[in-house]
């Protein structure tokens, strides 16, 4: 090879990384035009479905517990902690879910500028497995996102929010949160009219999270695990004499959290597993076809 040949390739060389670096910083300069739009950070994937249904791309939204993760244990990334600094305003549920109880204090801390909203202020908390001495007295279910008829609420102070962090476009928010909110009418009556006329009441699920559904649609869950806590020998058959007794073959478990005791008591009851997550964040298709699900389950039970 000449020396010739060489600086030629040297060049060629030169000018592809001279390009590369250009692409680059036009890529970042990019990015930096989209910041510029106000940063939500929210807890968990159905508030991002609530406030990108009312602000559209208005707004950029960061969740902290991803998809897959339970609100129960995850841990919040670095590079999450740094989204929170560039944020305008954090939405928690607001309802004594551990992540929040645990983090809150450090996100605070880590923006105090930012507004805090609580999405479920103003609804009725109920307590935890009322009547059932194996959890905390008093403890209240932090579940509240999977009713219909509490997600109305959290719509509108998700919308109170950003109609104060972002007044320019309030009007814009106004409209598509009324028109969010009559969907959410529609599948709560949809609901109401599935629930209704049931055979039977009971079903039963692997995490206890459905606590708000069965109490605002005339339900009872049987929780598998209670407080995350795996149930004993014991208390697995107890709960296969439960099923047995409310014909229940159908058991509800997420894909969240392991299903394996889930697996056992269905084999045992001749039943068989459901999987529906209680974080999906496409809302209103989901509780649909939770709802589709529970009553097909005890319509045949
Ligand atoms: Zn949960």
């Amino acid at each position: 090879m000449n020396m010739n040949r060489i600086n030629y390739i040297a060049i060629i060389v030169t000018i592809i990384v001279i390009i590369t670096i250009g692409l680059i910083s036009l890529d970042q300069s990019s990015d930096l035009d989209y910041d510029e739009k106000p940063r939500v950070v929210v807890t968990i994937l159905p508030q991002a479905e609530f406030i990108e249904k009312i602000a559209g791309d208005k707004v950029s939204i960061t969740t902290m517990v991803p998809p897959g993760a339970s609100p129960h244990t995850y841990e919040p990334r670095p590079s999450q902690m740094k989204e929170v600094t560039e944020a305008e305003m954090y939405a928690k549920v607001g309802t004594g879910l551990d992540f929040e109880l645990v983090w809150m204090p450090k996100i605070i801390e880590t923006n105090p500028n930012m507004l805090i909203v609580d999405s479920s202020e103003g609804t009725h908390l109920i307590e935890m497995g009322a009547h059932d001495n194996e959890y905390p007295l008093g403890a209240k279910d932090p579940h509240v996102w999977l009713s219909p008829k509490k997600a109305i609420i959290m719509v509108e102070n998700l919308y109170e929010g950003l109609a104060k962090i972002d007044p320019d476009n309030k009007e814009y928010y106004a409209k598509n949160k009324d028109v969010y909110i009559n969907s959410l009418k529609e599948l709560d009556s949809t609901m109401m009219q599935t629930f209704s006329g049931l055979k039977t009441k009971k079903f039963m699920v692997y995490h206890d999270s459905w606590g708000y559904l069965a109490y605002d649609y005339g339900l009872e869950q049987i929780p598998i695990a209670k407080e995350g806590k795996e149930p004993t020998p014991e208390g697995i058959a107890n709960l296969i004499d439960q099923a047995r007794e409310n014909n229940i073959t159908i058991i509800f478990a997420s894909p969240e959290f392991e299903i394996q005791t889930a697996k056992t008591i269905a084999k045992e009851i001749d039943g068989s597993v459901i999987l529906i997550s209680p974080l999906a964040r496409d809302y209103i298709e989901n509780l649909k076809k939770m709802s589709d699900e529970i009553s097909k389950s005890l319509n045949e039970s």
